[in-house]
């Protein structure tokens, strides 16, 4: 049976730095009304953050663009959350998604957010083109309690 959609937002925020706080914000209380568990909460929050500072630090590395969110909630219980750019793209998705690979050069960065995002989320699906963007898809299913 094909699962129906409950709740829906779309959000479309400058790649400002203040707007991965904005950004995690607004999907940490939309996913809020499902009563999601505290740790359910935090791995959302904290996977939210990891694919929009990648928008802010490497899509639009030296310039803002606009960050497009689309987070879902399902009458199954499941979260999804799109979060996509129109910046530079990724030449080799799997190479990116390594632990630890990163193409930061002056040291700040860990290579660790995707593997960040796959631990959190229990689906994360990334598509990008050189030169038009990346679109980052992860789903996280909420256990029905209560
Ligand atoms: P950390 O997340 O630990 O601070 P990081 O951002 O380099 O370091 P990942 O988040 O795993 O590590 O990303 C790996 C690499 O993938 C980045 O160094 C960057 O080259 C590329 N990347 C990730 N997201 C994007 C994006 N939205 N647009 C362009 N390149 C990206
Ligand atoms: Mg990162």
């Amino acid at each position: 049976m094909k699962s129906k959609i409950i709740n829906e937002i779309k959000l479309t925020l400058p790649s400002i730095p203040e707007n991965e706080a904005v950004a995690r914000g607004c999907v940490s209380q939309f996913v809020s009304r499902a009563d999601p568990s505290v740790g359910e909460l935090a791995d959302i929050r904290c996977a939210v953050s990891e694919a929009v500072t990648n928008c802010v630090v490497h899509a639009y590395k030296n310039s803002v663009g606009l960050i497009y969110i689309n987070a879902r909630l399902f009458d199954d219980g499941r979260f999804t959350v799109l979060i996509a750019d129109k910046g530079c793209g990724i030449p080799d998705v799997s190479l990116a998604m390594t632990p630890l690979y990163t193409t930061d050069s002056k040291g700040e960065r860990s290579g660790m957010g995707f593997a960040i995002m796959q631990t959190f989320a229990d689906k994360v699906r990334v598509r990008s083109k050189v030169g038009a963007g990346t679109r980052v898809f992860m789903e996280k299913r909420l256990l029905r309690r209560g």
